[in-house]
Order: C-alpha cells, then sequence, then structure tokens
C-alpha cells in the first residue's frame, strides 16, 4: 500500500474552502475526457522549465544541480502510479503551501461557475487551477519538489479538505525540479499504457519546447547459462530476467532480458520554423492548444515572416472565446511567447503586444535579440518596437479576413468588440481601421448588426450626421424618447450599448466626414423646412413663460428650460451638454469605485430640460402659469415631470423617496381621497390645498 506513515515534520494544513470545492467537484467528476490531466500537468512542468530557462539566461548557475531540461514520464503497474519528472525551477516549501491549496485564485471560483452552466471540464487549464486535474484520475497525489532556494520537500493530500507537508526524505533523484507521483484510481489503470500515454502525449503535447521522455522496457534475447538465469536479481534497477521457453541443449538458456531506456515522445521541429503550405489544419489546431491551454480549436490563424533590415517568424491565433477574466488588472497582460533563434524567452513580454490586443495568443521568434535579453533593457529595444508594429498590423489583417465570413465575424465580434473599442482609445494609428471593424444593432437594423460603412449608404439625401443614442441595453433604447423625432422623420439609429462605447465616442468625432451626433446631449437640431422653423419661433415666445417658471420651481437641478427639436409623443426629457457626459456615463462613472470625484463633479454636466409643446400636459400647464394659476399643484407636478424625466433619459433618481412622495398625493387626488379636509372638495381644489398642506416638508426634500 501506498500509505506509508508520515515522518516526525509533517505538518497538515487545510486546503482553502473554494479549492477544496473544487477538488470535490473534480474527484467526483462524473466525466468521460478524464485523459486531459496529462496534458494540464505537462503544461505545468514546461512552465517551470520556462522559469529556470529564463533565469539561466543571465545567471548559468541556477542550471548547476542539473543542467538537462526535461520532462519524464514513468509508469509503474505494480505499484499503480504514474509519475511525472520535470526539472524546471521547482517549488519552495511556502511555494508548495501557497500554489498548491492555501492560495485560492480568481478563476477557482470562475471554473466551477462555468462548470456548473454546462461548462467542461477540460476548460481547467484556461482558469489556471489544472493542477487539481490530477484529482480526475488519482486518489492520491504526492509532490515532491526541490528549489534552488530550499531543502526538498513532499506535498501530499487525498483530497478530503487536507493535505501534508514534510521534508523529502531521499531526493538525490531529484537535484532540482518537480516530481508528481499520481495513485491512480482502480479504474483509471489505462494510464499505465505504454501505448496509451504515447496516444495523449502525441494527442496533446506535442508541441511541449521540452523532451517529454517515457521509460519504456524492451526485451531482447540474451543467451545465459542454467546458473545465471537462476540467480535472482541484485537490485531493483538491475535488468530483469524472465524465463523463456527453451529447446536448446541443457548448458545454456534462452532469456529476454528487460532493459529500461527513455523514449522521447515528442520530437517536432518547432512548427514556426516550417512552411505554411506545409503545415495542417490539425497541425495549426494542436500547436495553438499547446501553447494556449485552451481546450477548443482556434477561430483563426496567422502565420507569417518578416525579413530584411530585422528577422522574425510568428504565428497568431484568435480564439474563440474570450478568457474569463480579460478586463480584470491583474491578469496576464498578453499571450505571445517570446522565442530568440528557436529558445524560449518569456511569456506576457509587455512589449511585444498592445493591451487591447492581449486576448491574441501565438508565438514570435527573433533572429536579431540578443538571448540574454533581461526584463529591465526590452523598455528601449528598438527590435521590439519593429516586431510589436508588425504584430498590430497583421492582426489587423486578419481581422479586416474575418470580416469576408460574415458568421465568424460575428462570433469575433461578440467575443472581442470591447476590445476593437480600447483599441480605438489606445492606438491613434490605427483608428480609422479599427472604426471600419465596428458594429452596432439600430433602430432599423433588427437582429443583425451594422458596419459604419454601411449605415452611411443608408443614410437620407440630406442626412449630415450618424445618430446615435447611447444606454443600458438595446431594449431600454428601442422606447427611449429620444428617438421620438429621429423615427418620425425616418432616420436610422445607432444604439451603443458597450460602456466602452462612451468612451470611444471621445475619441472618434466622425466617420467618411459625417459628424457622430448622441441624441441625448444638448443641440441635437434636425433639417427643418421654413415652415417648420417659422413655427418654432411662434412656440419659442409662447412658451417662453412657462419655461421660466419652471427653471425657477427647478432651480440648480437643470441649467434651462428649453422647447423641444426631438420629441412628438413624450412631454419633456433631460439632456446633457455636448462635451459632458451622457446620462449612460454618468451612471457608468457612479458604479467605478475608483474613480477621482473631483473628475466627476467637473464632468458631470448640467441638464438641459426640453418640453414638448404639442404635448397635453405642456399645453395645460402653460395655460395655468399664463393665467397666473401657478398655484402649489403646478410646483409638484414640474418635480413629477423632472423625476420621471430623469428615468426615461437613463438617469437614476436623486431622492426616491420624495419622488413617491408626490406620487402618493397624485394617486390620492386620483383617488379622491383629502386626508386633511374632512368634507368631500372637488378635485382640483382639493389637490391644491392637499399639496399646500405638505408644502413645507415637500420644499425640505428637494
Ligand atoms: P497554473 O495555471 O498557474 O499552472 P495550476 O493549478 O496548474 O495553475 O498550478 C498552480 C501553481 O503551482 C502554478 O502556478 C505553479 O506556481 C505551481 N506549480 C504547479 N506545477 C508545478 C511544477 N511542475 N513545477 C513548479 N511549479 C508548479
Amino acid at each position: 500500500s501506498f500509505h506509508t506513515p508520515p515522518p516526525m515534520a509533517t505538518e497538515t494544513f487545510a486546503f482553502q474552502a473554494e479549492i477544496n470545492q473544487l477538488m470535490s467537484l473534480i474527484i467526483n467528476a462524473f466525466y468521460s475526457n478524464k485523459e486531459i490531466f496529462l496534458r494540464e500537468l505537462i503544461s505545468n512542468a514546461s512552465d517551470a522549465l520556462d522559469k529556470i530557462r529564463y533565469q539561466s539566461l543571465t545567471n548559468k548557475d541556477v542550471l548547476a544541480a542539473e543542467p538537462k531540461l526535461h520532462i519524464q514520464l514513468i509508469a509503474d503497474k505494480a505499484a499503480k502510479t504514474l509519475t511525472l519528472i520535470d526539472s524546471g525551477i521547482g517549488m519552495t516549501k511556502a511555494d508548495l503551501i501557497n500554489n498548491l491549496g492555501t492560495i485560492a485564485r480568481s478563476g477557482t471560483k470562475a471554473f466551477m461557475e462555468a462548470v456548473e452552466s454546462g461548462g467542461d471540464i477540460s476548460m481547467i487549464g484556461q482558469f489556471g487551477v489544472g493542477f487539481y486535474s490530477a484529482y480526475l484520475v488519482a486518489d492520491q497525489v504526492t509532490v515532491t519538489s526541490k528549489h534552488n532556494d530550499d531543502e526538498a520537500y513532499t506535498w501530499e493530500s487525498s483530497a478530503g479538505g487536507t493535505f501534508t507537508v514534510h521534508p523529502a526524505p531521499d531526493v538525490a533523484d531529484l537535484p532540482r525540479g518537480t516530481r508528481i507521483v499520481l495513485h491512480l484510481k482502480e479504474d483509471q489503470q489505462e494510464y499505465l499504457e505504454e501505448r496509451r500515454i504515447k496516444e495523449l502525449v502525441k494527442k496533446h503535447s506535442e508541441f511541449i519546447g521540452y523532451d517529454i521522455e517515457l521509460q519504456v522496457e524492451k526485451s531482447a534475447d540474451k543467451e545465459v547459462t542454467d546458473d545465471e538465469a537462476e540467480e535472482e536479481p541484485k537490485a531493483d534497477d538491475e535488468p530483469k530476467v524472465e524465463e523463456v521457453d527453451d529447446k536448446k541443449p541443457k548448458k545454456t538458456k534462452k532469456v529476454k532480458e528487460v532493459t529500461k531506456s527513455w523514449e522521447v515522445l515528442n520530437k517536432q521541429k518547432p512548427l514556426w520554423t516550417r512552411e505554411p503550405k506545409e503545415i495542417t489544419k490539425e497541425e495549426y489546431a494542436a500547436f495553438y492548444k499547446a501553447i494556449s491551454n485552451d481546450w477548443e480549436d482556434h477561430l483563426s490563424v496567422k502565420h507569417f515572416s518578416v525579413e530584411g533590415q530585422l528577422e522574425f517568424r510568428s504565428i497568431l491565433f484568435i480564439p474563440k472565446r474570450a478568457p474569463f477574466d480579460m478586463f480584470e488588472p491583474n491578469r496576464k497582460k498578453n499571450n505571445i511567447k517570446l522565442y530568440v533563434r528557436r529558445v524560449f524567452i518569456m511569456d506576457n513580454c509587455e512589449e511585444l503586444c498592445p493591451e487591447w490586443l492581449g486576448f491574441i495568443k501565438g508565438v514570435v521568434d527573433s533572429e536579431d535579440l540578443p538571448l540574454n535579453i533581461s526584463r529591465e533593457n526590452l523598455q528601449q529595444n528598438k527590435i521590439l518596437k519593429v516586431i510589436k508594429k508588425n504584430i498590430v498590423k497583421k492582426a489587423l489583417e486578419q481581422f479586416e479576413e474575418l470580416v469576408e465570413n460574415k458568421e465568424d465575424y460575428a462570433k469575433f465580434y461578440e467575443q472581442f468588440g470591447k476590445n476593437l473599442k480600447l483599441g480605438i482609445h489606445e492606438d491613434a494609428t490605427n483608428r480609422k481601421k479599427l472604426c471600419e471593424l465596428l458594429r452596432y444593432s439600430s433602430s432599423t437594423s433588427g437582429e443583425e448588426l451594422t458596419s459604419l460603412k454601411d449605415y452611411v449608404t443608408r443614410m437620407k439625401p440630406d442626412q449630415k450626421s450618424i445618430y446615435y443614442i447611447t444606454g443600458e441595453s438595446k431594449k431600454k433604447l428601442e422606447n427611449s424618447p429620444f428617438l421620438e423625432e429621429a423615427k418620425r422623420r425616418g432616420l436610422e439609429v445607432l444604439f451603443m450599448v458597450d460602456p466602452v462605447d462612451e468612451y470611444v465616442m471621445q475619441q472618434v468625432k466622425d466617420f467618411e466626414d459625417k459628424k457622430f451626433v448622441c441624441l441625448t446631449k444638448e443641440g441635437v437640431k434636425f433639417e427643418e423646412t421654413e415652415e417648420e422653423k417659422r413655427r418654432r419661433e411662434e412656440e419659442k415666445a409662447s412658451f417662453e413663460k412657462l419655461c421660466r417658471a419652471m427653471k425657477e420651481q427647478l432651480g440648480d437641478k437643470v441649467e434651462k428650460v428649453v422647447i423641444t427639436e426631438r420629441l412628438s409623443t413624450s412631454p419633456c426629457i433631460l439632456v446633457t451638454s455636448e462635451f459632458g457626459w451622457s446620462a449612460h456615463m454618468e451612471q457608468i462613472m457612479k458604479h467605478q469605485a475608483l474613480r477621482d470625484s473631483s473628475m466627476s463633479s467637473y464632468m458631470i454636466s448640467k441638464k438641459t430640460m426640453e418640453i414638448n409643446p404639442s404635448h397635453p400636459i405642456i399645453k395645460e400647464l402653460r395655460r395655468k402659469v399664463d393665467a397666473d394659476q401657478s398655484d402649489k399643484t403646478v410646483k409638484d407636478l414640474v418635480f413629477l415631470l423632472f423625476d420621471t424625466a430623469l428615468l426615461t433619459s437613463g438617469f437614476h433618481l436623486e431622492d426616491s423617496a420624495a419622488y413617491a412622495e408626490r406620487i402618493h398625493r397624485m394617486i390620492k387626488l386620483g383617488l379622491s381621497i383629502d386626508d386633511e379636509e374632512p368634507t368631500p372638495a372637488p378635485a382640483v381644489p382639493a389637490a391644491a390645498s392637499a399639496a399646500s398642506a405638505s408644502a413645507s416638508s415637500m420644499e425640505s426634500v428637494d
């Protein structure tokens, strides 16, 4: 049995709660595709080898204990264990405790949620918790690790909430790196079969950049004397000797001698060094999965080389899905692996790829960079600058190619549209190209999205601007009062429902010389006939008194009250100044915890109230004001109109209690209830007195 009594210095630790949940989920998973555990563990080993190799570029001594960088696999049928050994960076005692059990990553929870909502367990590597996939096939896992900075320690767990750590007793065979022993579950013994292991490595780990060596047993016939053959093998690692049937003379015997040796399973030369036309789709997919930990194929691939003053080769992949933590501040900034003349240098080299392209995965292999390049001198490196420029250029080409295939582009845009918008915000040089890649739904587009180019082709002959409106969702925008006049005039309006759109519109003022006009902002003017202009002037004059009275009532809440040019059915709306924040932006900024409050008070624009002169409510208010009947009811009504306009215009109520109070007074009015006056009175005078009775409290809440 593998349950050896724990040595003296064994410490026991509890798994962090989420990790514990994750392990139960994995260990109990009714899941047929368990084979992915090997890919995950080999990928971890490869990462650990990358780390020590990177250190060695500037300090050769780190390899002293073990110069060879490789991964080894040993299947032991008798012990029912599969062992993985890497000569990577290893883990200190603290690393073992932190990385394998006590510190949960954001991916722990995200992965469980993904699985609960129908996601596949093979996604595990994407969430940064691949190690625990060992428990798909093993009921006990023993990890021994030797880091240059510490003694060797052994971590061990059979799940169930705890793990132990103790000094590793004998590690002469592990000068540096990590050895993982999987005690396979009874029904998972297939992973001890040589053929099965070879098949898995070929399938999932063919493009790992270090040799993956499998311990294989070879038998050869050998003639020995009878005496020799009967001798017991002296030690375990001596060749085993088995008897075979022989019809030979008695003195000697033919025996099968079994010798152990290492067989390298991944003999591929790096994919990017080969000619694109000789590479199959399957090879690209296998390579993509190897470098990305993705469980799905890529959406598109671009394989290219640059020659001339500077030379490099690269393969760039667009995944099918955005990573779960795409916009989290602490995530890896990019996914392009940097090689120098076939030697892996580093992951996540920020100088290679702008942040907005962080979803692109791939490799770059430079002929010109020095091997011992360090993170510090990357920033000024001119070669990297040129490589980066080319990566952006090729990525844009890749997006443009995707546009050709409507279905693929829709998928791409759904996942990475936000990134394109960030690109517009950050990358002034490529802004124009990126704008052509944008897609929006509109007041006439139905389920489809439209490009700006297509919008322009549909513009009315005399239409000078591209109209848009921003808000939380298409559904909300479809019924927005801001659309009324545009709809009446048959003008198409783009719906922008992504918070990033607000930032995009701050950078992009026009497209193909057509100005962008936001319908929720001040100063919207549609083309008008002479007749319409004349009528508006008349209205302006005849509603002047009402506008002034309303502004007086509302005080600082609004900058001014004016006659609208964009409403046909609602009584009024609130608009923001052309250069200040829109209603939607104001909401976004309110939700950003770390915003600079001095900036926000500056950017929160004063609202202008626009009233609709053809609306019966507004007409009746004007009548009252003109006739000097502007009693307390009018005041109440003006505040109610303001509050409802806040809501329909996409703002939040400043004081919902005061709003509710006013509504309740109106409901009482509607029901002819009057709790102040004992005798029933006609509706309008009752309202006046009810309003006046509570006027003081109303003023205080306002
Ligand atoms: P990750 O996606 O970060 O590899 P894992 O759950 O697979 O997530 O592993 C957790 C951490 O444990 C790794 O980030 C690494 O620091 C450490 N680790 C895992 N396997 C090894 C290994 N073979 N050698 C060194 N460190 C390892």
